[in-house]
C-alpha cells in the first residue's frame, strides 16, 4: 500500500502565549516559536506506518510550509515514514483551507499513485477540520472523517466514524482519503536511531511550478475565506491585595465568599 500522510507543522502549545497577531495584516507572527507536528497528524502517521508494516509499500509525508519547517518533517520521517515532500513557495502565502487542499492535492498527484491519503481530523492551530474532506474532493476520492477505528486487507479499508450520538462503520474501496481522531491508535515515539535514519531518507521540495495546482485557488488571492474583524480580548483579571491582621484578613475573605454567593 502506498500511503500519503499530510503533516502540518504547528506552534508548540507551550508557547501559545507568545504568538502575536498583527491586527492590520491579520496574520500570525510565529517567529521564534518552536514548531511541532500537529497532534492528530502523529496518529495519521501511526495509522499509515502500521498499514505499511502489514501490507508493504511506502509512506510519503506531504507538508505545505516554509522551508524552515524541515526539522519538524524529519520527526515524521523519524517515526518511520519513507520519504517527504515539502511544498513551499511564496505564492502559497495566505492560503485558506481551500487553497491549502488544492496545493496538497496537486503535490500528491504529482508524487505518484497513492492507495490511501491519511490526514489528522483537524489541526492543533487552525482546527477548521476542512482540509481532509476538501482533499478528497480535489483528488476525486471517497473520503471519511472522524475516524476512530481503521483496518485494511490491502484492497479496502474498514473504518468506524464518530457521528453525533453514535458511529457508522464504513467499508471503502481504495483509493480514499481519511481524517483520523486520536482514538484510532497510540503513536509510536521517535527515537535517536529514527532521527539518524530520517536524515538519509529522500526529502523532496516542490514549488508551485513543480506541481501545477489549480491557479484560481492559490495563496491569498485564491482564498475565498478572508479574516473578518480581529480584536484582542481583555485578558486581565480583577485582583485586590487584602491587608491586615490574620483575623481581619480571614474575616474579609469569608465576607467576600458570602458576597460571591458561596454559603
Ligand atoms: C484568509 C486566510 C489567510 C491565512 N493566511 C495564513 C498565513 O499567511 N500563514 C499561515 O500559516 N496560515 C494562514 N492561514 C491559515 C491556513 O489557511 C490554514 O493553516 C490551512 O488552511 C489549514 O487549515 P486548518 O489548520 O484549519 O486545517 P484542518 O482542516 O483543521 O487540518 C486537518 C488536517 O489537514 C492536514 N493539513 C492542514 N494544513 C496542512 C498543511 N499546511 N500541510 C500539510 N497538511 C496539512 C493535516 O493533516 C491536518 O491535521 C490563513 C487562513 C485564512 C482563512
Amino acid at each position: 500500500m502506498n500511503i500519503a500522510v499530510c503533516v502540518k507543522p504547528v506552534p508548540d502549545s507551550k508557547y501559545y502565549d507568545q504568538i502575536k497577531i498583527d491586527l492590520v495584516t491579520k496574520t500570525w507572527d510565529r517567529s521564534g516559536i518552536p514548531t511541532v507536528i500537529s497532534d492528530l497528524d502523529k496518529h495519521a502517521l501511526e495509522a499509515a506506518i502500521s498499514l505499511k508494516e502489514k501490507h508493504g509499500g511506502k509512506v510519503a509525508v506531504f507538508t505545505m510550509a516554509p522551508p524552515t519547517m524541515k526539522d519538524t518533517i524529519l520527526q515524521a520521517l523519524g517515526m518511520g515514514a519513507d520519504e517527504a515532500y515539502l511544498i513551499s513557495d511564496r505564492a502559497f502565502a495566505g492560503s485558506d483551507t481551500l487553497a491549502t487542499s488544492n496545493i496538497l492535492a496537486a503535490a500528491i498527484r504529482k508524487a505518484g499513485d497513492f492507495d490511501l491519503v491519511v490526514t489528522g481530523n483537524e489541526s492543533d492551530d487552525g482546527s477548521t477540520a476542512q482540509v481532509s474532506a476538501q482533499l478528497g474532493e480535489w483528488l476525486g476520492m471517497p473520503h471519511v472523517m472522524n475516524v476512530t477505528r481503521l483496518e485494511s486487507d490491502g484492497s479496502i479499508i474498514a473504518v468506524t466514524a464518530k457521528q453525533d450520538g453514535g458511529s457508522i462503520d464504513y467499508e471503502i474501496g481504495l483509493p480514499a482519503v481519511i481524517g483520523v481522531t486520536r482514538k484510532v491508535n497510540k503513536p509510536r515515539l521517535v527515537n535517536i536511531m529514527g532521527i539518524l535514519k530520517a536524515k538519509q531518507k529522500p526529502f523532496n521540495v516542490f514549488s508551485a511550478n513543480d506541481i501545477e495546482p489549480d491557479p484560481n485557488f492559490v495563496g491569498l488571492k485564491g482564498s475565498p475565506t478572508q479574516p473578518g474583524g480581529i480584536a484582542s480580548p481583555e485578558m486581565g483579571r480583577k485582583s485586590e491585595l487584602i491587608e491586615g491582621t490574620p483575623e481581619e484578613i480571614a474575616k474579609r475573605i469569608v465576607d467576600e465568599l458570602y458576597k460571591a454567593g458561596i454559603k
